[in-house]
């Protein structure tokens, strides 16, 4: 199954989120039934995060938007974390500072917007500047309703002026999962520290959040920087979704190891040299085979 073509926003089409079925596993029944399909997408993550640190041509930016409860961290550890850290960043976007909010909306986000070779994660991201701003009218609408142009262009700029590719999900969960996690955070001591205060204030504008991402999707959904509504009530299929699109779209960058840069020949010819001259100055000593080099059997 190809959830990029399932889970995708159309561009300038509109979606309604409670047509859509957060509970939603495909073909898969259980979590052990979806482990060897999903750790080879994350296996392949890794090898094509290789990829693209060698290459340094293009980037990644992974945008998680959900309500709260909706997973964010948990596919940041599980999706991010099957790459090497060196070449990844996370940046979760809180409340803006005082200094923040005395600069556009965007100038506190592209800083962390990813350089060549990088895979970028944002937690929560510039899209709060259309949706808990709007919910809660932080700025009147004559303000945030032009917004969705900026994000547009904004994204279009990542990705035309530095081959960024851009890649949205909104991790679906009905509410009634969303009150079931935060239970688990009332009952479980490990997760006690999620709990916010805002957490049931948050939750009673359910369907204002609800309308706000539906204008997201409508607004901002294009070929560049597509958005994929992830059905997140599991989170097994969550990560196994994810990790799919994100599969897909970096293997059609087309990437390709680089070649050295430097003399191989040359080079070579040091290496043997400076072989040799070490075996000469400790006869005696027993060596290891060099690393990559075939056994003779
Ligand atoms: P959390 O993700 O649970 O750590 O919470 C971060 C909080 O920061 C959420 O309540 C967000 O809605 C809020 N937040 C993030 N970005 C903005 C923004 N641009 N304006 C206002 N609140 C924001
Ligand atoms: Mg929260």
């Amino acid at each position: 199954m190809d959830y990029r073509k399932l889970f995708v926003v159309e561009p300038g089409k509109r979606v309604k989120l409670d047509k859509l079925d957060a509970d939603y596993t495909g073909k898969h029944c259980s979590e052990d039934r979806a482990k060897a399909e999903t750790k080879k997408y994350l296996d392949k993550l890794n090898d094509l995060q290789y990829l693209l640190y060698s290459e340094a041509r293009h980037s990644l930016l992974i945008v998680l938007q959900a309500m709260d409860a909706g997973g964010k961290d948990g596919t940041v550890r599980h999706v991010l974390g099957a790459m090497n850290p060196q070449g990844t960043m996370v940046t979760s976007f809180k409340q803006p500072t005082a200094q923040e909010l005395k600069q556009d909306f965007l100038w506190r986000v592209h800083p962390h917007a990813p350089a060549r070779g990088m895979v970028s994660a944002f937690n929560r991201s510039h899209y709060e500047d259309v949706l808990v701003v709007r919910v809660h009218k932080l700025v009147p609408k004559s303000i945030w309703s032009r917004r969705y142009e900026f994000i547009n262009e904004f994204e279009k700029l990542l990705h035309r002026e530095n081959e960024t590719y851009v890649l949205k999900f909104f991790l679906h969960i009905s509410k009634e999962e969303q009150l079931r996690r935060f239970q688990e955070r009332l009952v479980d001591p490990a997760r006690n520290w999620k709990i916010s205060e805002d957490d049931y204030k948050e939750r009673e504008y359910w369907d204002d959040y609800v309308k706000a991402y539906e204008d997201v999707f409508a607004k901002t959904s294009t070929k560049h920087a597509p958005w994929y509504i992830i059905p997140a009530n599991q989170k097994w299929f969550r990560n196994l979704a994810v990790s799919q699109i994100i599969v897909a779209a970096m293997e059609e960058i087309g990437m390709q190891m680089p070649k050295a840069q430097v003399d191989l020949e040359m080079i070579r010819r040091q290496y043997h040299q400076a072989l040799d001259e070490d075996s000469e100055s400790r006869p005696d000593e027993k060596r290891r085979p060099a690393r990559g080099a075939k056994s003779k059997k």
